[in-house]
């Protein structure tokens, strides 16, 4: 893979609602995951998490 350019590519992070909650789930491409229901601090945790990179491939 030829990454490192930073979360400029598109569609690496998902978000559905949970069925008969309010509450947003969302993930990342890297595998980290959060629960918010506000949006907005939803979008901030995506932008702003760690993302975690795969240590197998060192
Ligand atoms: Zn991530």
């Amino acid at each position: 893979m030829t990454t490192g350019s930073g979360p400029a590519a598109g569609e690496v992070y998902r978000v559905h609602w949970l069925p008969g909650t309010d509450l947003l789930h969302g993930s990342c491409h890297c595998g980290a995951e959060h629960t918010d229901d506000d949006p907005v601090e939803m979008w901030g945790w995506m932008l702003t998490h760690e993302h975690r990179h795969e240590e197998s491939h060192r």
